[in-house]
């Protein structure tokens, strides 16, 4: 662990960090899966649980993209209401992907508890914040639609957010029983330990230079090695470093940043989420703000750090955590890191089949956590048994998002529109 300011608190705070040395030589196996993260971990494990042989490669180390990066929300369910994900993939698909999803956090909890993971896991539900009179009504409809699927979900009033959250800043919530957070670099380093353990081999610093099929088998080639594998799963979401001959995920990238302040002391602890949920809003340019194990307050926002916005969004979150806490203004931050998001232009998750037992999963739109180990898990069984009904989303042949660069400067400038206007109402 290192307490370097100004770095990625994840990657300073994280207790699992299981060893991956990069692959030399030539292996065959069942199963090969290209990208380390929440989905590639999740299809490792659960192959190796079911006494396949499996080989995972990430370019980076464990983690290094959107799963190493995340807030740690376990949502159960995507950022789309139930009724649009119905609309959009019709009843009989869309019921199939809302119960799969319905039960990510218990999928996710589940693993945690059975491999005892260290991500500092939280199960107290998550709360959905609006602070504005529309943000309720959004949270009523949401409330309305998760209820009629008997969902554990409970709607609070002003008064009841203001004492649940602690801030005077919001006007409503949507409590969602089911959710909860995690550490989620630890949580992903925990995954890939216990798939470890169950024999797989994980091999960090590792990318994919070519992917191809050869007769009755996958080669995927790297720079000292090569592996040979009856089934592929590519795993590589919104930080897919390119390889030759198979189609890579298509998406917008969407940057989402966070800050973090040091641990906060006892006493302001007693008034800030005192029961610990994680939170996020229902602002056109969603935030969020959750505590992490130690009592730091971590708030984030869509927007690009590393951009030309980079200093609006940084003014940005000083002046929301003395909005949200007005006894937290001038707080100083101790750590701040940014991630991009895979986002595809109806919100919902694609599985692309890439040629026989091939499938690639990608585009959770912001919602990766419960949904990328719940679409890892079923795509290895899926591709270990040869049963695509197995899958939470029917497979595609291809997938394609047009526009994507202008859609990318779309949401990055409406962030820092928003973020700057946010400054001038003070
Ligand atoms: C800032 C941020 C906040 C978020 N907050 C939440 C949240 O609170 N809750 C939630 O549920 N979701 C959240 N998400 C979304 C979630 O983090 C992602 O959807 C999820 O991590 C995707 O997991 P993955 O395994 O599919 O991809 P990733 O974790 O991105 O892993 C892909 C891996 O593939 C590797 N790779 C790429 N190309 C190659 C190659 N050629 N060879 C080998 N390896 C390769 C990459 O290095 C990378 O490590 C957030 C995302 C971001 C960025």
């Amino acid at each position: 662990m290192t307490s370097d300011p100004l770095v990625n608190l994840w990657q300073a705070t994280c207790a699992e960090n299981p060893e991956a040395p990069a692959l030399e030589g030539d292996v065959a196996v069942d199963l090969a899966i290209v990208g380390g993260g929440f989905t590639g971990m999740a299809a490792a494990l659960g192959a190796a649980e079911a006494g396949a042989s499996v080989c995972l490669i990430e370019a980076r180390d464990i983690g290094h993209g959107g799963s190493g990066r995340n807030v740690g929300l376990v949502n159960a369910g995507l950022w789309l209401p139930p009724d649009d994900i119905e609309r959009t993939l019709g009843r009989q698909a869309g019921e199939c992907l809302i119960s799969e999803l319905a039960r990510a956090p218990e999928r996710v909890y589940s693993l945690i508890e059975r491999h005892a993971i260290a991500c500092e896991p939280v199960r107290n539900g998550t709360l959905h914040c609006a602070h504005s009179p529309a943000g309720y009504a959004d949270l009523q409809s949401r409330h309305a639609q998760q209820a009629a699927r008997g969902a554990p979900v409970a709607l609070l009033d002003a008064n009841e957010a203001r004492a649940r959250t602690g801030s005077p800043r919001v006007h409503g919530a949507l409590h969602d029983a089911r959710a909860g957070t995690v550490q989620p670099l630890a949580l992903c380093r925990g995954l890939a330990r216990a798939a470890l353990s169950a024999g797989a081999r994980i091999h960090g610093h590792t990318p994919a230079r070519s992917v191809a099929r050869d007769g009755d088998l996958w080669t995927i080639r790297t720079d000292a090695g090569t592996i040979r594998s009856k089934a592929l799963l590519l795993a590589t979401n919104a930080y897919h470093q390119p390889f030759a001959e198979v189609a890579p995920p298509h998406y917008v990238p969407v940057h989402f940043f966070q800050f973090a302040t040091a641990p906060l002391s006892a006493r302001q602890l007693e008034q800030i989420l005192p029961e610990k949920e994680g939170c996020w809003d229902t602002a056109l340019v969603m935030s969020s703000f959750r505590l992490d194990q130690a009592g730091r307050l971590i708030v984030g926002a869509m927007g690009n750090l590393d951009g030309p916005g980079g200093p609006v969004h940084a003014a940005w979150a000083r002046r929301m955590l003395g909005r949200l806490y007005p006894q937290l203004a001038g707080v100083a931050f101790e750590h701040t890191w940014c991630g991009r998001i895979a986002m595809t232009g109806d919100h919902i998750p694609r599985i692309v089949s890439l040629g026989p037992d091939a499938l690639s999963c990608y585009g959770y739109s912001g919602r990766g956590i419960g949904p990328g180990v719940t679409f890892g898990t079923l795509a290895a069984e899926a591709l270990l048994n040869d049963d695509m009904t197995l899958l939470p989303v029917k497979p595609v042949s291809a997938h394609d998002e047009t526009f994507t660069a202008a859609k990318e400067i779309y949401y990055e400038t409406g962030a820092t529109m928003i973020h700057a206007l946010a400054a001038r109402v003070g």
